[in-house]
């Protein structure tokens, strides 16, 4: 297959060059987007939809925001990477932004969301050794079943999704796994002397947007403090407003020792991923022993501070409580015996999808988006809805109408 210049771009090709030059390690829904505005994207053809998943919850502050997008222009301009061999003019900047805005001494600045785990799970076992006392080499990190947290090796050595894990092997040693939303679990895992860390996603995201209950998280962290445990907070997806808060933990008042960021940390035009801690914990990593050459570059810089300043200046946190609370119950409404439960946290929310007649959460959403509405499965049964934080009431209930419509087709 050979495509020049002069030939034009329609769907059908799009999909075929990819089927047939890229690996098959996603399946995407037959929709082909060439642009996107706010929370509207559109598709080769011109037609326009509602984005409702956001680049699973990183294009937050919306598609192309002016503003963002400008910064990464401007910067582009003048300095795009010098690698961390020397200092730059724009990275203490950053740093020190990341510090006041989310109340943490340091900042390790890195790319993808599974980067920024792997930094967190590094320092945690280095904290470990050097300031818990645990003896080489035997550190333990507690993680929930159901996690996401990324591709990785040793990410997905913390799986429980056979796809994660099968024919993977041989896995990273020194995670224990439990139950999520499970205290008395944690109380007993925490028993063993040799539990460093315990990694947690205030709400699990790709597990179909599980909500733990009220307390959880602050009970989870008092646990740890009690055994001297670090309590690490992934925030990729929950983080930066998404939830109706700037961070999900910020619903119970709990302030993780180390806190990973991704994903919306650039309002999604370009990977920056961060991991933040106090000194005690932070400076237990010395040069020559974690790094990355884009981590913390100058383009990455100067986008997460201006996409952290339009979460600000936009009130995205405010709008996503008050959006989150009108779009749950406006889908409670819909009368389907396909909505088995709505559930979520601001404007990360999921429905559960009783398959009827043969049709799926899968035909749901392909219905959606013959109707102009964006969404993807996740696990067969669950559709996450997560639309851009910038969206309007008035956009909401336009989308609420769609969805609505879709679903009650297979009435
Ligand atoms: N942690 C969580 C909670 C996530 O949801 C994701 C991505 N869905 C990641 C980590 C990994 O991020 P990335 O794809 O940027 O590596």
């Amino acid at each position: 297959m050979f495509i020049d210049k002069t030939e034009q771009m329609t769907s059908d090709l799009a999909i075929k060059l990819e089927d047939q030059y890229g690996a098959h390690n996603y399946h995407p829904l037959p929709v082909v987007l060439s642009k996107g505005e706010g929370v509207h994207v559109w598709d080769v053809e011109g037609k326009i939809y509602f984005d409702f998943l956001s680049a699973y919850s990183a294009v937050n502050q919306g598609h192309c925001h002016p503003r963002i997008v400008n910064a990464l222009i401007d910067q582009a301009k003048t300095l795009t990477l010098t690698s961390r061999a020397f200092y730059n003019d724009t990275l203490g900047v950053y740093e020190k932004y990341m510090g006041e805005y989310f109340g943490f001494d340091k900042v390790l600045p890195m790319n993808t969301g599974a980067e920024g785990v792997e930094t967190a799970l590094k320092i945690c076992r280095k904290w470990a050794y050097e300031k818990k006392g645990i003896a080489e080499n035997e550190a333990k990190i507690i993680v929930c079943e159901n996690n996401f947290h990324g591709r990785t090796i040793t990410i997905v050595s913390m799986s429980t999704d056979p796809d994660a894990t099968e024919g993977f092997g041989p896995f990273t040693p020194g995670f224990v796994t439990i139950p999520y939303n499970d205290i008395p679990a944690l109380e007993k895992a925490l028993e063993d002397p040799d539990v460093a860390g315990f990694l947690v996603e205030p709400i699990q995201g790709e597990a179909g947007v599980f909500v733990p209950d009220e307390g959880y998280l602050t009970a989870a962290f008092k646990l740890c403090k009690s055994k001297n445990v670090l309590f690490i907070a992934d925030e990729v997806q929950t983080g930066i407003a998404r939830t109706g808060k700037l961070l999900a933990c910020d619903h119970e008042g709990v302030k993780p020792d180390m806190l990973i960021l991704g994903k919306a940390l650039s309002g999604g035009v370009y990977p920056v991923s961060a991991v933040l801690a106090n000194d005690d914990i932070m400076l237990c990593i010395k040069p020559g022993q974690h790094g990355s050459t884009f981590g913390g570059n100058p383009i990455a810089a100067k986008v997460a501070i201006t996409a952290l300043e339009v979460i600000n200046d936009e009130k995205l946190a405010e709008n996503a409580e008050k959006l989150g609370q009108i779009f749950r119950e406006e889908l409670k409404k819909i009368d389907s015996d396909m909505i088995e439960l709505v559930r979520g946290k601001g404007l990360l929310n999921a429905i559960m999808i009783k398959p009827k007649d043969g049709n799926t959460a899968w035909d749901v959403c392909v219905k959606m988006k013959d109707n102009g509405l964006l969404a993807k499965p996740t696990h067969d049964h669950i559709i996450r809805f997560a639309p851009p934080l910038v969206i309007s009431e008035e956009q909401l209930f336009e989308a609420l109408e769609i969805i609505r419509e879709s679903i009650l087709s297979f009435n």
